[in-house]
Formats: C-alpha cells, structure tokens, sequence
C-alpha cells in the first residue's frame, strides 16, 4: 500500500532544488534518501513533514499523517530532565490526554529505546548516543505511522553509530513504522534499508531506486554480498557525473 505519493513535485528557492520528482512510498518501507550534499535531501524531508509546501506538483499523504522528525543535533532542551524531554510532543499538540498519560506513555518509549533509568537525568549528563536516543524517544512518542531521519547518527562515534542502527533496526521490526532516513554513509544505507533513492546534484532528480539484494537479518558488515551492495550504490551515485566544461576539453 502506498504512503506517500509524489507526482511531479518541485520546489524551488533561488534557485530549482527539486527537479520533478515522482515515486511512491509504501507502507513499511525503510527508505533511504542518497545524494550529494546541497542537492535536496532535507529539503523533501520538509516538504514530507508540512514544514514547507511543493510549488508544484502533487504530493499526496494520509489524513493526520504528521510525521516526527529527527535531526542530526538531537535539539533537546537542556533545562528539562529527559522524559520532560520525550513529553514535549504532548504539550506542543492537542494530542495531550493529560500529563499523567503523557508521562506514563514517555516512560514507556524510554524503556523501549533502553533509557527508563535515565528518566529524570539531564540531557548534560548522557553521551552523545544516549542524547540521540532520547531524541528518537520523543519521536515516537506520539506512535507517528512515519518516521523521518536527516542524518541522525552522522556526529556520533562508530561504536554508538552500530549500536543505534541496531536499535532502530530493531523498534522499526517491532512496529508498523515506515522510515525515511537520510545518510552520506553508504554501509549504513545497505545495513538499515529495505530501498535505496539516489539523487542526482541539485536539483534533485532519482537517478537510482533499488530495492535491498539483501534480507534484513542476513546483513553482515563484513560478507562480502554486503560490499557488493555498497559498491553497486557508489557506482550509482557516481553514474551522474556533471559533464567536463569547455575548458577542459578541447577546443
Ligand atoms: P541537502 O540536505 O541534500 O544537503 P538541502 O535540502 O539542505 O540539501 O538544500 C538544497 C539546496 O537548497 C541548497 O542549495 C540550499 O542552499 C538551498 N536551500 C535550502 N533551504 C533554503 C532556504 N530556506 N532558502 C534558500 N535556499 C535554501
Ligand atoms: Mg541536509
């Protein structure tokens, strides 16, 4: 069933971003967005979650969809104590069905990222992967039907990056979550997804859409099916070259 449609969308500001861009994204997929830096990826993340609107085009989403967003930073407020943290969505919406409800559903997704013990910590006292997961609590919070990641694990060290993959993995395995998640890393693209999008430089364009060769619970970093994966999406992110100028050809 598809999600999301897109039909020709375009955006621009300056200048075009968004080429138009047509795909469909059905439920339960875990998308992962790929191109170069400049050429759009946050900018369709926007446009997916109503914080901007296409210039033209059609984009079309479930009624009520509102999709949580997580950022590379995971932008918590450093006064409030962790679950204050992961309870914000509730009083930032009429979602609220009270604090007590609000705290006791917080708490929950904690334990569900692993963080229960560190409720009532602040965000100074965590690492930066702790920091991250409090973020991806307070994204799900709310049980969004879509979930969307620009770049979320990019500023963390290797260990916490693997371990985080792995979480995700798994709360994407144990809910009806589709994802779309944004990254520069090609291991991490072929370890989380179930499909690839490759964009061509601004103004974006899909050069590449694959679905994974490699089922989920067969993705081992080091097999050698797994390089191959990641070598076929670098040779189609390298398959748009821009064309050599004038100038350095010859005249
Ligand atoms: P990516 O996430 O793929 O790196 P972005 O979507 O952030 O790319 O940006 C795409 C292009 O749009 C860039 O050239 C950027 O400078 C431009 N851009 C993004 N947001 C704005 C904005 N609010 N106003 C003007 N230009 C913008
Ligand atoms: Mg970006």
């Amino acid at each position: 069933m598809p999600l999301i449609r897109l039909s020709g969308v375009t955006k621009s500001y300056d200048r075009p971003v968004l080429a138009p861009l047509t795909f469909e994204i059905l439920e339960r997929e875990f998308v992962i967005l790929l191109g170069p830096s400049g050429c759009g990826k946050s900018t369709l993340l926007r446009l997916l979650s109503g914080i901007e609107s296409i210039d033209s085009g059609e984009l079309l989403l479930p009624d009520g969809l509102s999709p949580s967003v997580v950022f590379q930073e995971p932008r918590l407020l450093p006064w409030r104590t962790v679950v204050e943290n992961v309870m914000l969505p509730f009083e930032l919406s009429s979602l609220s069905s009270g604090r007590d409800a609000g705290r006791a559903q917080a708490l929950e997704t904690l334990r569900r990222v692993g963080l229960f013990d560190f409720a009532d910590h602040y965000p100074h006292e965590l690492s930066g992967g702790m920091q991250m997961r409090v973020a991806i609590a307070r994204a799900l919070v709310t049980k969004p039907k879509l979930l969307l990641l620009d770049e979320p694990f990019a500023a963390l060290d290797e260990v916490s990056r693997f371990r985080l993959q792995e979480e995700l993995l798994r709360l994407w395995r144990q809910t009806e979550l589709t994802i779309i998640f944004v990254t520069h890393s090609l291991s991490e693209a072929v370890y989380l997804g179930t499909r690839h999008i490759v964009f061509s430089p601004r103004p974006a364009r899909v050069i590449g859409d694959r679905g994974s060769a490699l089922p989920i619970d067969e993705r081992v970093r080091t097999a050698s099916e797994f390089q191959r994966e990641v070598e076929m999406l670098q040779t189609l992110q390298h398959s748009h070259q821009t064309q050599p100028t004038l100038k350095d050809g010859v005249q």
